[in-house]
């Protein structure tokens, strides 16, 4: 398992490239244009070659036109593009990295189509955890969905599965299940549904 984290000082975004030792599969997630000559070098560096563009959701559509114009598959919003239309590997549920494989779990809230990615012990969940990190969209598109996704796709996870957010959450480039209701604005939210539902109306 190959493993880069990086993050942007101005906006503390955070792009993932995840690779495979054995068959040099690498996947980005979450990548910003402007890095992308410095993306391809550190994937050169690992010996290894892209096989695809992961988002965990987006808000520019003029990001998307500059990642979908390196013509690499990019799934985006439950879909995928520029895969091949026929041939193993490309599907809406889950993606094939060497031995292993990335699984997509819908997990709307922030947006309506935010995708989350659980590859092996880490899920990567772009702004689930505390969507007023986002300064794109600090409040959730909807919250009652937001709550479901939280409850029903992260909650159940491992206690000690690594969470790694879209943008640093105060500070914190990587949490656990254990860490996050105590770094969550609130924590008191995560008790009950109405607790959320109320925090968030007042936010
Ligand atoms: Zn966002």
């Amino acid at each position: 398992m190959w493993f880069r984290q990086l993050v942007d000082n101005q906006t503390q975004a955070l792009t993932y490239l995840l690779g495979d030792n054995s068959s040099g599969e690498v996947v980005v997630l979450d990548p910003q244009p402007r890095d992308w000559p410095l993306l391809q070098a550190l994937v050169d560096d690992f010996g290894g070659r892209l096989k695809a563009i992961l988002l965990t959701h987006n808000h520019k559509p003029e990001r998307l036109q500059q990642l979908l114009a390196l013509e690499y598959p990019l799934f985006c919003a439950g879909q995928w593009h520029h895969a091949p239309s026929s041939g193993p590997g490309w599907h809406a549920s889950h993606l094939p990295l060497g031995q292993a494989a990335l699984r997509m779990l819908p997990t709307p809230g922030h947006t309506l189509d935010c995708t989350s990615f659980l590859w092996e012990d880490r899920l990567f969940c772009g702004d689930l955890l505390d969507t007023s990190l986002c300064t794109e969209q600090p409040h959730p598109q909807d919250c009652a969905r937001l709550w479901e996704s939280l409850q029903q796709q992260v909650l159940t996870l491992p206690g000690d599965t690594l969470l790694y957010p879209a943008h640093t959450l105060h500070g914190r480039m990587v949490l656990n299940l254990h860490d996050y209701p105590r770094l969550a604005a609130g924590s008191e939210r995560l008790r009950s549904r109405d607790v959320f539902m109320a925090a968030l109306d007042n936010h």
